[in-house]
Parts: C-alpha cells; structure tokens; sequence
C-alpha cells in the first residue's frame, strides 16, 4: 500500500501523465478496436492477496485499460451527445475526490450545500430561467426526469401516493413526442405509471411535438375516463436536436392543469447565448426544467443541473427523515438528500464553479458559438454535396446527414451503404460518429461540441466521410 510520501510522488507521476494524454488525446484511434471479453480475459479471475506496486497498477492501466477505452475526449469525437470534459473541471475533481465528502445534508458539508446554492443561480442566471426556479444538481437527467414525474405524482394526488400507495382508480397519461428520449419511458414506469400510460404525441416535419396533437390526446384521454398528468417538452431531441414549441405546449399545460417538465439535457447549453433564448419562451409555465453541463458545458460526468418551481412539492415527494439523519439546522439551510433519490452525494459543485470561473461566461459563450458555426458551415457543406442529403432542420451543434449517391433509390441498399459508411469511418479510428432512424431511413449525426473540437476538425471529418463513402461505391 503506497504512503503519503508515494502518494506524493504517484499525484504528481499522474498529473504529467494526464496532461500529455490531454495534450496527444487526438492520435489515439477515438473508438477502440477491441472485441467483447478482450479486457475481461486479461484480468486475473482472482483478486490479488497481497498489495501489488501502484508502479504496476498504472502499468496494467496503460497497458490493458487504455487501448479498451473511447476517447470521449477527443476533438475527433463526434458521435451521440459529448460528455465533455475541461482543465478546471479534472483540477477541481482531484480536490472532490481528496476531500472525499459525502455531501447529503448541510452539516455533512457546510460549503458544498451553499456552494451548490450559489452555483445554481449562477447556472439559472447564465441560461435565462426565472429568477423563481430554484437549483439543485442531479446525477443525470434521466433522475432529474424521474424526479418530475414523481413531483408531479404527488402533488396530483395530495402525496397519497407515497403514503398509501396507488389506491384510487385514476389512471394518470404523460405525454410526451415520439422523438423523447428514452429515459421518460424509464421514469414512467419505475414511477408506477405504466409504460401503456406514456403516450407519444406525433410531430411535424421538423420532428417537433404538435399542439394540436397533444391537445387531441389530452381530450381523447379525458372523454375516456382518464387523467392527464404531465407533459415533456423536449428542447433538442437526442435523434436530430428538434426542438418542441414550448409557449403553444406551456398555453395547453396551463389550460388543463398538467405538469409541465422540460427536458433540455444536450441543448439547454446553448441557452447561455441570449440568440438562443426563443427557445424557452414560455418557460414561466413549467413546473421543472432539466439541462446536462455534462454534455456541452465542459464539466465532467456527472453533473445534471435540475430546476424547479416549487422546491417545496420535490421536498416533500422525497423527504424521509430517521433519528439518525435529524440535524439542529433542519428548515434553515438546504439539504439535498430531500431533492433526488440518492441520499449520498458527491461534491459536483466544486467542479461547476471551476469552470464557470476558469471560462467566464463570455469563455462559455465563445466556445458554445464556435460550436454552432461550425456546425452550420458543415451543414452547408452537405447541403452543396450531391452525393449526400442533409436532415432539415439543422439546429444547433447537430448535423444530420444520410449518402445519397446517384443510382440509388432503394431504401434497404441505402440504409445498408450508411451503415456501412460509418462502420468504415468509425473502425479507422479517426473520428467516431453515431446513427439514428428517421422514417425508416438510416441517418448519420455528427455532434460538433467536443471542448477542444475546432474547424480543422469538422472539416477533416468531412473529409473522411467523402474518402470512405466513395470507397464504399468503387468496390
Ligand atoms: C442525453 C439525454 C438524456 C439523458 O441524459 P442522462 O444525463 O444520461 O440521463 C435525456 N434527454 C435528452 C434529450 C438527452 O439528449
């Protein structure tokens, strides 16, 4: 077991190595080519009696750890949503991590409840929310979604509910697009709802939630006996960033007495640009709104920024309170194991605040723009292209695109050489993009937001793409 004085020695070994890696990161190949068990087979079945070396950890680190990992911080990385990482963010997690404070009520750590206070205006004020939401920082988005739907749960049924359990014979409705995200399915049914009870509203060609469809639903539903609860609005759907018209969506929430959650994991970024704000006009009307600065806004995983209106419904729907967690300061202070699931908490705040001070939000903004620009040129790259098609609407640091060669019509072959195009692009381990399905038909997305991703990086990307896809046809 290593000492204080190797400890010392190992802090500042790592410190180098992670800086060379943060600084050569780009030459590794972005998506490993490894097979499924080549890592597990090559560590020992049995754990190790004795201590071993740290000099050999770190070497198995390197040697069996490091070829199996996708480099996710990577300025080729292009695929899914980024789960960006930043300087001030890995400095401030090596303090967290030291520290190793276990932050579920205030005086568990005094400094982390108020710091996530504080950091939390800073977010709400750096995005444009209203000054009445307040904070709370979440694991993911898919919690701060489960969150919502457990708030709204109780505050319809007067929190019977948690007491007495389902006992009526109400049948509550969420509703959200067919293009939601998948963690609003998940939350409806841990939250005891029923998969059955989500229903998914159609869109418009944009792939945005049509009012008038959720309108229809909402009647069909009450004409049948059953009670709407709840609607999610998806700002930036993870399949094409289509973003849902909140005010007409906020105007029939309001009409019929639902909840209204917003889910802008990957695009509630953006909003830290004023340009960006039509986005959530409307916004004085939701319940709770959820965005990820673990995704766009440079800190590491995990960190899931969620706002509420009435901080008091969330408390309640989650508060428990035994002897041994009662503190003289109950009421006075904020203590967040009655604002989520978990009971013990990280310190996330620490790294949120780093990297609002290290950028500044004229840093953020910068960075966050670039990003879009990018993304538009790219976008208009595709558009030129004959060969290619580009999904319209484009919004924000998303690029959709599908080949599209000449000679071929058929949706099976087409679907086919897309797959195969990026299978070619993503093996050669130069750049890692990822896939979703629109009307049957395959597309490729492109995510320009990875923090240190510039220009030469979305246009070389472009490149490849052109190289391999005209490869693909000449065999
Ligand atoms: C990524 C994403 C989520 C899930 O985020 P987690 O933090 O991984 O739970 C939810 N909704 C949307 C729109 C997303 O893009």
């Amino acid at each position: 077991m290593i000492d204080s004085k190797a400890f010392r020695r190992y802090a500042h070994e790592f410190a180098d190595w992670m800086a060379d890696y943060l600084e050569t990161v780009e030459a590794l190949p972005v998506k490993p080519n490894v097979r499924p068990g080549d890592i597990f087979s090559k560590i020992p079945d049995q754990p190790p009696m004795q201590g071993e070396s740290m000099s050999a950890i770190f070497g198995d680190f390197k040697q069996i750890i490091l070829p199996g990992m996708t480099h996710w911080q990577s300025p080729n990385y292009f695929a899914y949503f980024t789960a960006n990482s930043s300087y001030p963010s890995v400095l401030a997690e090596m303090l967290t991590a030291t520290m190793g404070a276990q932050c579920m009520v205030w005086e568990t750590s005094p400094a982390a409840a108020e710091l996530e206070e504080k950091v939390m205006h800073w977010l709400r004020t750096m995005i444009g929310l209203p000054d009445d939401f307040e904070g709370v920082i979440q694991d993911s988005a898919s919690s701060a979604t489960l969150a919502a739907l457990l708030s709204a749960r109780e505050k319809a049924s007067s929190f019977r509910i948690n007491e007495a359990g389902f006992q009526d014979n109400r049948t509550f409705r969420i509703y959200c697009s067919t293009e939601a995200h998948s963690s609003i399915e998940k939350g409806v049914k841990i939250a005891g709802f029923g998969r059955k009870n989500l229903v998914k509203v159609g869109t418009d060609a944009a792939l945005a939630l049509d009012p008038g469809k959720l309108k229809e639903a909402i009647e069909r539903d009450l004409s049948g006996g059953l009670t709407p609860l709840c609607v999610v609005v998806a700002l930036g759907t993870t399949g094409t960033s289509a973003i849902d018209p909140l005010k007409p969506i906020a105007a029939i929430c309001k009409e019929y007495g639902l909840w209204l959650h917003v889910d802008a994991a990957y695009a509630g970024t953006a909003l830290v640009l004023p340009e960006y704000r039509k986005m959530i006009k409307g916004i004085e009307e939701a319940n709770s709104f959820v965005f990820n600065p673990h995704k766009w806004m440079f800190t590491n995983f995990d960190c899931s920024a969620y706002f509420v209106k009435e901080p008091e419904t969330l408390i309640h729907t989650f508060e428990i309170l035994p002897e041994y967690l009662k503190t003289g300061t109950r009421g006075e202070v904020n203590d967040y194991r009655d604002w989520g699931v978990q009971l013990g908490r990280r310190f996330r705040a620490l790294k949120l605040w780093f990297v609002i001070r290290d950028y500044g939000l004229e840093g953020i903004r910068t960075k966050v723009r670039n990003h879009i620009a990018w993304a538009n040129e790219l976008a208009e790259e595709i558009r030129k292209e004959n060969s290619f098609t580009l999904f319209e609407p484009q919004n924000l640091g998303l690029v959709c695109f599908r080949y599209t060669p000449s000679g071929f019509t058929d949706k099976e072959k087409l679907n086919d050489l897309n797959n195969r195009l990026m299978k070619s692009v993503n093996d050669s381990g130069r750049i890692y993009l990822s896939h979703t399905k629109v009307d049957g038909w395959i597309i490729l997305r492109m995510v320009v937001g990875q923090t240190n991703v510039t220009r030469e990086h979305v246009m070389g990307a472009w490149q490849l793409l052109r190289e391999k896809a005209e490869q693909l046809i000449d065999r």
